[in-house]
């Protein structure tokens, strides 16, 4: 399995770290994982060699904008990029409220409408678990993101598994996202002076990955003027656990 980092950031632009966006790909998948697509999303995914129309499924974490704005570029790109329109079936998968969002977004849009494919969408709810065709299993599990909600998702393919946080504080539901993971893909958004209700700091993220008993992790959605390579050393200097900062288009073995 292999992890593709298209923006390791937050709502703050960054001149290196973009609005959250990962894929994930697996060795004789056809299907490529796209999760969360945050503004800036297509044109990373471009710049990383990646074919946005090979996605079919994506996921997301919630649906806060710095989370999900470039859903509205891919569907108006699956109706209008040249040569042709899509014609493969899409899949979006996402908590509660989840067509809600949707039917907003088409009001604004009516462009964005599915011309030429099916589009599925899919409420997830806590608990729920996944088969997607190539040996995908996704579960997802309630997170603690204030009322924003939110579910971290659980990728396993040939034995190996990645879990992504999304928008979390330490929780219970986390460390159990997480357990023996090959790579637990986490927030940490402020350090401790600046703890922010609702996301991880160093020492939530220490306690899940430490309990979680993950084998490494990858900090993400640091929310500047901090930088993650500060807040992995500070995290790493308070658990036994690979931890390192992500970093844009950058890819990762699972
Ligand atoms: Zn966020
Ligand atoms: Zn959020």
């Amino acid at each position: 399995m292999k992890l593709i980092v298209l923006g390791s950031g937050t709502l703050v632009p960054h001149v290196r770290r973009g609005a959250p966006g990962y894929v994930v790909s697996g060795d004789g998948s056809p299907e490529l994982l796209l999760f969360d697509s945050g503004s800036g999303t297509l044109q990373r995914a471009a710049r990383a060699g990646l074919d946005w129309r090979a996605v079919n499924h994506i996921f997301y974490t919630h649906y806060h904008p710095d989370h999900t704005l470039d859903l509205v570029s891919f569907l108006f790109a699956a109706n209008y990029a040249p040569p042709a329109p899509r014609t493969r079936p899409l899949t979006v998968y996402g908590p509660e409220g989840l067509e809600n969002f949707y039917g907003h977004l088409v009001s604004a849009w009516p462009s964005i409408a599915p011309r030429r494919y099916d589009l599925d969408l899919r409420v997830l709810s806590h608990g729920a678990e996944l088969r997607i065709k190539g040996g995908w299993r996704v579960n997802c599990m309630a997170m603690d993101h204030g009322e924003s909600g939110g579910l971290g998702y659980r990728v396993e393919r040939s034995g190996r598994v990645l879990a992504l946080s999304g928008d979390t504080q330490y929780c219970e539901n986390l460390v159990r996202l997480a357990r023996g993971a090959n790579l637990l893909v986490c927030e940490c958004s402020s350090d401790e002076a600046n703890r922010v209700e609702g996301h991880m700091t160093p020492a939530q993220l220490a306690r899940a990955a430490t309990e979680s008993e993950t084998k490494k992790v990858l900090i993400t959605h640091v929310y500047p003027p901090l930088e993650p390579p500060e807040l992995a050393d500070q995290c790493g200097q308070l658990c036994g656990v690979s931890i390192e900062p992500a970093v844009d288009l950058h890819s990762y073995e699972v």
